[in-house]
């Protein structure tokens, strides 16, 4: 349930907002259509206990032509409450579908401005100096044969590719290991359904359809392929109230990723490092309000525990305000050295979205204590529900982290090496080497 009292009570606050995230979210018609269908709720009520009340006294003993009269009026209400709960429908759906690009609200410490704005939080490492001429993902790709992009754009179109040997036990070596060390810090692993409806991507806070959306959509069907695990993840506790001393809930999803891309022209579009489809590990944790500004820091530092152990030499960076995308309230991002690119480029990125998903997806969560006002405890006074924050962080995207290790680990003679805590996930594979 979004809040629309309170978009209503504190407009300038959000429109402010909205001017700070460069959205396009219509605050003024999002809080006209509120107001119509508030007064529409009142008249539907109004007519419904007119309804009632004709009703009740059909009950009781009258003349037959009174009885006749009522008979008229009552089948006139009937008509005239149906016609006014159909447009009420209609209403709400306007208003939650014009609501949908309204964004969170954000954090005071988010930098305010484009993507140029983001401040960085932390540089760790510096560029490999290199004593030979560098190869780029491509070329190392095609020595070693590791890729094919020619087959996959006559079978797929462009951005897709085919992994090839050792490539493909770097995406599984990937996999599992950023599987195993999450899991080790208390998450629970799950596979996800890969295709979900549209409704929940909105209520994720991505948008399924208009010319820009990153989201595909399947035909005729009200489904989509998800871009993110984040959004069938989010969708795993939909609709329900969670007890207290399940929270934190920390899960660790391995899905497919599926993204149109559209509008990405121009940035680096190259080999694996924009795709179509990709694998990714993704954690996404739901919490008590009150905590996730702690867990988003958890969330950056496991982050950072693996691009450490990886050997990467990374910088975090605390997003501006217009490149948060709608449901975050803050974003950090990971960007790692691509010597290839001879610049950093975005690996992962941690979100916290408050309640923002949550209150679209209705999960919520009753606390254990009630209101600390109240000392009477016991049946009849339970603590209201609330709404639960999430967040998701990317643990490991993987054809980026390819793009990054083959780039970072070649060594003059074509080959590449393997990180070491991948090796035991690659049948001890230590080295790629030209065949
Ligand atoms: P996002 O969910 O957009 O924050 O993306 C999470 C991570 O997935 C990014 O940090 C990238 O490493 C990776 N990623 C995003 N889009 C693509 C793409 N089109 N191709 C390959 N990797 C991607």
């Amino acid at each position: 349930a979004i809040d629309f009292k309170w978009i209503r009570d504190n407009k300038e606050a959000v429109s402010a907002n909205i001017k700070n995230r460069n959205s396009n979210a219509n605050l003024e018609l999002v809080l006209e259509l509120y107001e119509k269908m508030f007064n529409l709720q009142k008249e539907v009520e109004s007519v419904r206990g007119e309804r009632n009340a004709v009703a009740n006294k059909m009950k009781g003993k009258m003349e037959q032509s009174e009885r006749q009269r009522l008979i008229e009026e009552g089948k006139n209400l009937k008509d005239r409450l149906a016609a006014l709960e159909e447009e009420l429908v209609k209403l709400t759906d306007e208003l939650q579908q014009e609501a949908q690009s309204v964004p969170n609200m954000t954090h005071p410490d988010v930098p305010i401005g484009g993507e140029e704005c983001s401040t960085i939080r932390k540089m760790v490492g510096s560029p490999r100096n290199f004593s030979f001429a560098l190869k780029d993902h491509l070329q190392l790709g095609k020595e070693l044969d590791l890729f094919d992009f020619d087959a996959a754009a006559e079978v797929s179109g462009s951005k897709f590719y085919y992994l090839k040997n050792e490539a493909v036990l770097l995406e599984m070596a990937l996999v599992n290991w950023t599987l195993s060390e999450v899991m080790k810090r208390g998450f629970t692993p799950l596979t996800t359904p890969e295709i979900v409806r549209s409704s929940v991507v909105e209520k994720c806070g991505f948008q399924p359809r208009g010319t820009n959306t990153q989201v595909y959509s399947i035909g005729d069907s009200d489904q989509c392929l998800i871009g993110t695990a984040e959004i069938p993840v989010g969708g795993l506790h939909m609709d329900s109230i969670l007890a207290d001393s399940l929270l934190p809930l920390k899960y660790v999803a391995i899905s497919h990723c599926f993204r149109t891309e559209a509008g990405a022209a121009g940035t680096a579009t190259r080999g694996l490092y924009r795709v179509h489809q990709f694998s990714k590990v993704e954690m996404f944790i739901l919490c008590r309000p009150e905590e996730s500004e702690y867990y988003h820091e958890e969330l950056i530092k496991i982050e950072e525990e693996l691009f450490l152990s990886l050997g990467l030499h990374y910088k975090t960076l605390d997003m501006a305000s217009e490149d948060l995308g709608a449901p975050a309230y803050r974003k950090f991002d990971v960007e790692a050295w691509m010597p290839g690119l001879e610049r950093f480029g975005e690996i992962s990125s941690a979100s916290n979205c408050t309640d923002y998903q949550s209150r679209r997806l209705g999960i919520r969560y009753r606390p254990s204590e009630p209101p600390t006002t109240n000392t009477k405890k016991g049946k009849g006074n339970l603590a209201p529900p609330q709404f639960v924050h999430t967040l998701n962080a990317t643990a490991c995207a993987v054809p980026r982290m390819i793009v990054c290790l083959l780039e970072n680990y070649q060594q003059e003679d074509g080959s590449v090496i393997i990180p070491e805590p991948l090796r035991p996930f690659m049948g001890g594979l230590s080295v790629i080497s030209p065949k």
